[in-house]
């Protein structure tokens, strides 16, 4: 017998199981709202349920199909599902799926304009589009001298907004020689850890990053600000960079960036962190937000996030594209093209990796699939029904507000304390009807319910409220 020589899928193979898993996709949205929303699994469990060896020899789709059901759904958190609201949401959408597939389907690498000139075309000009659609500082376009990229996450945009800033500030001398010791960044207590991982990688170090403190609303005190750049001025360090956070993780407080921007001079960089409040401002009436922008390095926000963009998609913009491509460019011979020595943009010089994919596409299909009146919609829906969970939990005689709402974010608490809120949280989530997670806010424990998810209504909130009342009633002593 000849030995069989191509092992390929074949196209007709692939389209019918194409075919396939697009209906099984559509499915697992039109049910997902009825399965448990975290999985009832112990760690291990799932690996448990595989086979310890790779095959030899290849199976059929319809086995790994099989073996999807069996195995891999029942260990899924569903992140899709309408009765999500914990963390925060990373919704999708079908145009935003079918971009990814076509992404996949292309499988080009787009590192450099001559590896896939469409591939860097587009991500330019999606990303002036997204100045638009957000109403953002015209500095941050291609048009002129600055410009967006696709990063994969909000923690890569701040890593390069952090080397471009080192490199800015010491004219040079940190990529051959290292970051000097007395460089300094500042961020509040209550930004992304994403900015202190930033400062370890870029050789900043911890002991050189200082946590401001907030105000009331959780957002950086300016005075604060002030002082510390002040003193460690006075004591012979260099302050240059400060993340600014637009709706911070644990409760979506907002830094104001127009105070924070008044502070600094040409040596400080100021990165601005909207990684989740970033997509409410494609609706005008939240742009306020955004005030004192215009005086921003860069910025950052995650379509991946609120925008019905499936993950990985960050949108960094910076005013100056010298200042990034000085930090990030190294020119080896076989990367050299006479595209990039005319003035194409090659993005590999604006980001970590080499390599990358073409995730312009999902941006570029959602974008024209909702158009931004669509988006719009969506976002203010959501935004009116965490205004309405923020009511109920006012008026609530068990529960009450720990911080304002801020868009689509409630941080709210059991009266009795965070032994009883814990506990109402536990119980609330073990009934797999919803998932919410929780933080801390001035050391009280804190629920946090986030509205962001594709396909959640209003009577997913409301009965996630209910929940949450009939729990407290079980669990909680009166
Ligand atoms: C989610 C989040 C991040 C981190 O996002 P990644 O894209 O996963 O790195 C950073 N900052 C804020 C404010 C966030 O909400």
């Amino acid at each position: 017998m000849v030995e069989k020589t191509n092992h390929h899928m074949t196209s007709d193979e692939f389209r019918e199981a194409g075919r396939e898993l697009v209906d099984w996709i559509a499915d697992y949205y039109d049910f997902v709202e009825n399965r448990p929303v975290v999985p009832d699994v112990e760690p291990g469990d799932i690996r448990s349920r595989l086979p310890a060896h790779p095959p030899e020899s290849g199976e059929s789709f319809d086995a790994i199909m099989r073996d999807v059901d069996r195995v891999i759904m029942p260990g899924i958190t569903h992140w899709q599902s309408p009765n999500f609201f914990a963390y925060f949401p990373s919704n999708t959408s079908f145009p935003s799926i079918l971009g990814e597939m076509m992404s996949a389907g292309l499988g080009v690498q787009g590192m450099v304009w001559k590896t896939s000139p469409a591939c860097t075309e587009l991500e330019t000009h999606v990303m002036d589009w997204v100045v638009e659609l957000l109403g953002l500082p015209s500095r941050f376009l291609s048009t002129g001298k600055g410009g967006g990229v696709i990063q994969d996450t909000a923690s890569s945009a701040v890593l390069c907004a952090m080397l471009a800033a080192r490199e800015r500030v010491t004219k040079g001398v940190s990529n051959k020689t290292g970051a000097p010791v007395n460089l300094v960044a500042y961020t509040s207590t209550q930004a992304h850890s994403s900015v202190q991982k930033a400062a370890r990688i870029a050789g900043i170090g911890d002991e050189n990053i200082r946590m401001i403190e907030v105000d009331d609303t959780f957002a950086m005190n300016p005075v604060a600000l002030e002082k510390a750049i002040r003193e460690d001025r006075e004591a012979g360090k260099i302050p240059f960079f400060v993340s600014a956070t637009v709706g911070t993780t644990s409760s979506m407080a907002m830094d104001n960036v127009f105070s924070i921007s008044k502070l600094l001079d040409e040596q400080i960089w100021l990165h601005v962190d909207a990684a989740m409040a970033g997509s409410a401002a494609v609706c005008p009436e939240l742009r306020g937000m955004h005030d004192g922008l215009e005086f921003a390095d860069s910025y950052c926000f995650n379509p991946h996030k609120w925008l019905f963009t499936n993950f990985d998609c960050s949108c960094f913009f910076v005013a100056d594209r010298n200042a990034l491509t000085n930090a990030l460019s190294i020119l080896p011979e076989y990367l050299r093209t006479a595209e990039h020595a005319a003035g194409a943009i090659d993005y590999r010089d604006w980001q970590v990796p080499l390599g990358r994919r073409f995730r312009a596409l999902k941006l570029w299909f959602v974008i024209r699939h909702y158009g931004s009146k669509g988006l719009q919609s969506h976002v203010r829906q959501h935004i009116e029904l965490a205004k309405e969970f923020e009511t109920w939990v006012s008026q609530s005689k068990q529960f009450e507000l720990v911080a304002r709402r801020s868009l689509n974010t409630v941080c709210f608490a059991h009266q009795q304390g965070n032994a009883a809120t814990e506990a109402v949280l536990q119980a609330v989530n073990a009934t797999g009807k919803l998932f919410a997670s929780h933080t801390k806010l001035n050391d009280r424990y804190t629920i946090r319910m986030v509205v962001g998810g594709r396909d959640t209504e209003h009577r997913h909130v409301l009965a996630a409220w209910n929940n949450f009342c009939t729990t407290a009633d079980e669990v909680i002593a009166p």
